[in-house]
């Protein structure tokens, strides 16, 4: 049985190319006031992730 999902979408790091699903904890999460959360790349720490399909 394949595990298949409708939002199969990743988010990928833009500066060392770090792929995860969206929204997992795999993930960081910091409180950005202005923007509420913001994702952040574990392995450099960068903020500019962005989504792919
Ligand atoms: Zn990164």
């Amino acid at each position: 049985m394949a595990i298949t999902t409708d939002s199969d979408s990743s988010s990928v790091c833009r500066q060392c190319g770090y792929t995860a699903a969206s929204g997992s904890d795999a993930w960081n999460r910091i409180s950005a006031p202005p923007f509420g959360r913001i994702t952040q790349c574990p392995e450099c720490g960068s903020t500019d992730v962005t989504n792919r399909q």
